[in-house]
């Protein structure tokens, strides 16, 4: 019995084989390998696919939040509001400025930022917001996207795993002033190596962003710009890029309806699914709440289904900062992160993976 694995990035590539092939030839052919005509024809056509003016290729999505930070001028003594549930990379972007993050508790129903608590946090005069689209689902951007404007905060979103997401005709990236997008290999559009973007519809932050990615070089040699540093993209990963793109909405859809399949299919008292959903959840992960994890996770290896924890520490809990905010209690997040659990849902899933993954589920009980 074959392993289903989380995600098949072999099997997801190698239907592209010769689209890759041909790009990866220009690429090579063309004599140019970073920031060039590839990387610009993927900018405007990502940049069109998000409906915002502006879009910046950069090395990857933790740099592209931590350049966002930087174009409004984040740095040492400001404080920024983020989740703790979404991976870390917010807050290891917002402390690679110098800024100290301050988290915000999450929606339960969502595990999306919760814009009660977000409201509330408001009142600590933040220098600006990161709100991430977790597992592919849009937060609830417009409610957080008002009290950001009451409040004079900029809103930035990471759509790292949120690719195509819209609510009301408006995609992810679109709701606050700049969205950061990871192209890492698993994302819902992803490299074949690491990249990175932000969207904006601001023609100055815009700028300023193609100088802080090059040094803040306002022209050859001349670093104008405080806080530059070398954040390209790469031509081969643009080329790949603008490559995959067409298929991104085809690929969304595959991935919601493995997910629809699951949530009418497993029907197990013990396990707690992700909410119905239609264009605002583009299942980059399809991640269960069960309070017998561990159990569920050795019943699934025993059938040969591969599972993961989206993720196992929130990030105030992280060594590398946890005595810092040992004080703080996310109560929503903590019991999230004790309880998540990542099943396979990737584009290419058969029904009959899907099936087993079903039957899986069902059968368990400790
Ligand atoms: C992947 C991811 C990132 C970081 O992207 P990298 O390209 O790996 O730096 C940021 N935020 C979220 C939510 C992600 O899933």
């Amino acid at each position: 019995m074959d392993t289903i694995p989380l995600n098949d990035l072999g099997r997801h590539n190698a239907a592209l084989r010769d689209q890759l092939g041909l790009a990866a030839r220009e690429v090579v052919e063309g004599g140019w390998y970073v920031l060039g005509g590839q990387g610009e024809r993927f900018e405007r056509k990502f940049a069109e696919y998000c409906a915002v003016p502006h879009c910046v290729g950069v090395a990857n999505g933790t740099d592209a939040i931590e350049l966002a930070l930087r174009c409004l001028k984040v740095g040492a003594h400001s404080r920024v509001l983020t989740v703790a549930n979404a991976g870390m990379y917010s807050t290891i972007a917002i402390r690679s400025t110098g800024a100290v993050p301050v988290f915000v508790d999450v929606d339960p129903s969502t595990l999306c930022m919760d814009p009660t608590s977000l409201k509330q946090a408001l009142a600590c005069q933040p220098d600006a917001v990161v709100v991430t689209h977790l597992y592919g689902r849009l937060a609830d951007a417009h409610t957080i996207s008002g009290l950001c404007a009451e409040h004079g905060v900029p809103l930035i979103e990471d759509c790292a795993q949120a690719h195509g997401a819209q609510r009301d005709g408006r995609k992810a990236g679109s709701f606050g002033v700049m969205g950061c997008f990871s192209f890492y290999p698993t994302k819902n559009l992803g490299a074949l190596g690491d990249a990175g973007a932000v969207v904006t519809a601001d023609d100055a932050l815009a700028k300023r962003l193609r100088q802080l990615r090059q040094y803040g070089w306002e022209s050859k040699y001349t670093s104008a710009v405080e806080g530059g540093r070398n954040s390209r993209m790469d031509e081969i990963q643009a080329a790949f890029l603008s490559a995959k793109l067409p298929q991104l909405d085809a690929w969304n859809k595959s991935r919601r309806r493995v997910a629809s399949q699951y949530s009418q299919g497993i029907q197990n008292p013990r396990l707690h699914l992700p909410g119905q959903s239609g264009d605002d959840f583009v299942a980059h992960l399809y991640v269960i709440r069960t309070a017998g994890r561990n159990g569920l996770r050795e019943h699934l290896r025993r059938a040969g289904i591969a599972s993961d924890i989206h993720y196992p520490l929130a990030d105030h809990r992280q060594p590398c900062i946890a005595d810092r905010f040992a004080d703080v209690a996310l109560p929503n997040t903590e019991l999230a992160t004790s309880q998540v659990l990542t099943l396979p849902c990737f584009p290419e899933m058969t029904d009959a993976e899907v099936q087993r993954v079903i039957e899986a589920c069902n059968t368990w009980h400790d």
